[in-house]
């Protein structure tokens, strides 16, 4: 008889043993979801013990996206980027944190890249609208609109949290910075609606937090700038970002030339030193900006501001095709069958 009890008693131990092992060694879920916000194809994947959980979390990221969209989109008239734009040459307007930050990492970004990354680029590459006009605009046409690039006429004030252009007609364009800033704060969502891990992808602005379910890093791969669908080489990433900037996505061809969205701010021209620049750091808006700014500085100058630059790495497609890495990602970077890349020692 009291064999028989312990023996039971000994069973719901195992039993609750058993339960408590469960709970504690529960492989974790893995939720995918995406929208189309600021314009592109935005995907989400959320890792959490539940898949309440999970799907929570995915839905925080993408609404943070959504109201960051709401402040900084200037296809949105009532955006507060769209108000300061309206109110070029008039008066100052205040702004939100969030806004002031990109801003301000923005003006530090073109500081940088020696005024590779330049937010005011707008009225030019208007005058390029590179998917509708399809026409090299005349050299009348880009001197009218230079004065308007000119970033000492961007005011930001910081204490009052205003921005003033000071010019009629100037316009803040984060296109070049915004998706990368979204992903960090969409992250942040995510974190604290208690996902353990995930990535937030906005097309080739990438952000990751955390490993996959055993363990496991997220694994990109790096798209070929000549071949569609190919990939050239693959990374894996842990609480990083990657972004890519390429001549690839958004270009015309006239005379044998390739005219695409990324402009340097100094010949108003497309940037003609790269194919493709993708740049790995810890958070996402230092990887958007610095894709943008390398791009226009072009390979040379490029990697010589990455290798100063602590836990950022790039990977350069030059001009002619040839791949260059930076120090800091020599050792994590595989190339794709039949690909060569070039290591700076
Ligand atoms: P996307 O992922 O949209 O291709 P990129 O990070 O490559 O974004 O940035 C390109 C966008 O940045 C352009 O569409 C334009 O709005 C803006 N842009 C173009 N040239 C520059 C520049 N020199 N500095 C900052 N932004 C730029
Ligand atoms: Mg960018």
């Amino acid at each position: 008889m009291r064999y028989r009890l312990v023996l039971s008693c000994l069973g719901c131990l195992l039993f609750l043993a058993g339960c408590v092992t469960t709970k504690f060694d529960q492989t974790p879920v893995v939720v995918k979801r995406t929208q189309m916000q600021m314009g592109t194809l935005v995907t989400i994947t959320s890792v959490a013990l539940d898949r309440q959980h999970a799907q929570e979390a995915a839905s925080a990221g993408f609404q943070e996206i959504h109201r960051l969209e709401e402040l900084l989109s200037t296809w949105i008239a009532t955006s507060e980027l769209s108000r300061v734009n309206a109110a070029a040459g008039k008066a100052p307007i205040r702004v939100s944190a969030d806004t002031l930050k990109v801003l301000e990492a923005s003006l530090e970004m073109a500081r940088m890249t020696e005024g590779g990354f330049n937010i005011l680029v707008g009225p030019a590459v208007e005058a390029w609208s590179v998917l509708d006009r399809q026409k090299v605009p005349s050299d009348l046409l880009l001197e009218a609109v230079r004065p308007l690039t000119d970033l000492r006429s961007l005011h930001v004030n910081a204490e009052q949290r205003t921005v003033y252009l000071a010019k009629p007609g100037m316009r803040v364009d984060v296109g070049g910075i915004g998706k990368g800033f979204a992903a960090d704060m969409a992250v942040a969502a995510m974190q604290k609606a208690g996902a353990s891990a995930g990535v937030v992808a906005l097309s080739g602005d990438i952000r990751t937090f955390g490993q996959l379910p055993g363990g496991n890093k997220f694994p990109f791969g790096i798209r070929h700038p000549r071949r569609a669908e190919a990939v050239l080489a693959f990374i894996d990433l842990q609480d990083e970002a990657i972004s890519t900037a390429g001549d690839y996505e958004r270009y015309f061809e006239q005379d044998g030339v390739r005219y695409h969205h990324i402009l340097d701010p100094i010949t108003l021209h497309p940037a003609r030193d790269c194919q493709s620049v993708t740049v790995v750091a810890r958070d996402g808006l230092t990887a958007d900006g610095l894709d943008t700014g390398i791009f226009v500085m072009g390979r040379e100058r490029g990697l010589a501001l990455v290798e100063q630059l602590p836990g950022v790495g790039a990977v350069i497609v030059d001009r002619s095709g040839k791949v260059w890495i930076s120090s800091y990602l020599k050792e994590r970077v595989r190339m794709n069958e039949g690909h060569e890349k070039v290591n700076l020692e």
